[in-house]
């Protein structure tokens, strides 16, 4: 049987907290067998006994636009998961919100083929609203991780497909705006904030109210005002915020000019990102995902009403998060919580995620930790980025999937590994590529 030995300061924030041990992993079934002192029993021993450097579970990032099919130009399955595990990142799940958009079975399939075939990391993908309750109940079957509601949505849903979703054990996952905040007339800075702003994100978790009964298992994803995040808990709903609400991106950028850091929802001035953290702090956040929404450098400079909106962050927004442990803002529990385990229990995958012990799933991160300087990105096709020289609290030295070295921040990639779809692992079909 083929083991794999990792030796160093393990952390995954419930057992372990940086006491020097070495996880075993089967290679074979991609499992931690054992949690060992030494490195007993391995035909590979992987020994990292720097002061500086961490071990701990792969984050997971719940909110991702890998695009691929007609938008492979933007990024693709392939691009964007080598992204991820250069950030730090062992399980994303996709949006469906790619060209065609992902609501038919059919389509489903097609693009989990395409994370099967192509993706360095663990996935999954959320389905669009089908057309029809007859069409949401084979979908759920697919190896879906839940459905995304989109602000168009909302006067189609219905408490049923609701309840269809959540009884397969999945998620419903919203972008809490208003219906109307897509309207021609936002094409003017003022009025697609005003569309945008607070009071209207705030509306739309209590319009879903109207729709979801109370504590379904419905996500508020991306919130970026405190109230969203009181509104969306008082009903039992699950929240998660971007690091770019959270990180101070605004004040490096001229946000009204800078297209580098358009996206929808739009940055907060100072005193709600204040407040956001102040959540954060309060443990009224739930995880914290990226919305990577890559687009084309071309898309990206053209003028700022026209160019399109979204930040892409997959390659480092671990880092930057890093550096708040690293100034003692948070502890280092409190980043694995909303990176790790956080995301893993929304989305009902926390026994296969999140901790050094056996029978979990063996992605592991070799953390070098200490403030650096943001530079270029490697291998999303979204080479440009509004983190440009920001400081972060450290960087990924290795990266294992399954128990197997996929990269390491010197030679780069060494193999692309066996990934899972874990909602199909859950219904005991294991994908492989
Ligand atoms: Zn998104």
């Amino acid at each position: 049987m083929s083991r794999c030995c990792i030796c160093g300061k393990l952390y995954d924030g419930i057992e372990l907290r940086g006491e020097y041990a070495c996880l075993v992993v089967d290679v074979e079934s991609g499992s931690i067998v054992d949690v060992r002192e030494k490195p007993l029993g391995c035909s590979e021993k992987h020994v990292y006994n720097s002061a500086s450097t961490i071990i701990t579970p792969s984050f997971i990032d719940m909110h991702v636009h890998l695009r691929g099919l007609s938008l492979a130009y933007k990024e693709d399955e392939e691009t964007g998961t080598k992204a991820a595990i250069a950030g730090g990142i062992g399980l994303v799940v996709d949006m469906p919100n790619t060209s065609p958009y992902i609501n038919t079975v059919e389509l489903v399939i097609t693009k989990l083929k395409a994370l099967a075939q192509k993706s360095y990391t663990d996935y999954s993908l959320y389905t669009g609203l089908p057309k029809t309750i007859e069409q949401l109940k084979e979908i759920v079957l697919t190896g879906v991780a839940g459905l995304k509601l989109y602000p168009s949505d909302y006067y189609r849903v219905d408490e049923k497909a609701i309840e269809i979703v959540n009884e397969h054990g999945l998620i419903v996952i919203v972008h809490p705006e208003l219906p109307e905040a897509s309207k021609s007339i936002t094409s003017f800075e003022e009025c697609r904030q005003a569309h945008r702003s607070c009071a209207w994100e705030i509306a739309s978790v209590k319009l879903l109210t109207s729709i979801a009964t109370r504590n379904s298992r419905v996500h508020i994803t991306h919130a970026t005002c405190f109230k969203t995040i009181e509104e969306a808990r008082n009903y039992g709903f699950t929240v998660d915020v971007t690091p770019h609400h959270l990180l101070n991106v605004s004040e490096s950028y001229n946000y009204y000019l800078d297209c580098l850091a358009k996206v929808n929802p739009p940055l907060r001035d100072n005193v709600e990102r204040g407040k956001l953290v102040k959540a954060l702090l309060l443990n009224l956040v739930d995880a914290i995902a990226s919305d990577h929404a890559p687009h084309s450098p071309k898309e990206k400079s053209y003028p700022y009403l026209v160019c399109p909106a979204g930040i892409a962050s997959i390659e480092i927004w671990p880092r930057l998060l890093w550096r708040l442990v690293v100034e003692r803002i948070m502890g280092a529990d409190e980043l694995l919580r909303l990176c790790v385990w956080g995301p893993a229990s929304i989305l009902g995958l926390d026994n296969l995620y999140g901790r050094f012990a056996p029978g979990y799933r063996g992605n592991i991160v070799v953390w070098e930790i200490g403030f650096e300087r943001v530079d270029g990105l490697e291998y999303s096709k979204a080479r440009y980025t509004p983190y440009w020289m920001f400081i972060a609290g450290g960087h990924v030295k290795a990266h294992y999937i399954g128990g197997k070295l996929v990269y390491n921040k010197h030679i780069g990639f060494i193999t692309r590994p066996k990934t899972i779809n874990p909602f199909e692992r859950l219904k005991g079909h294991e994908s492989e590529h």
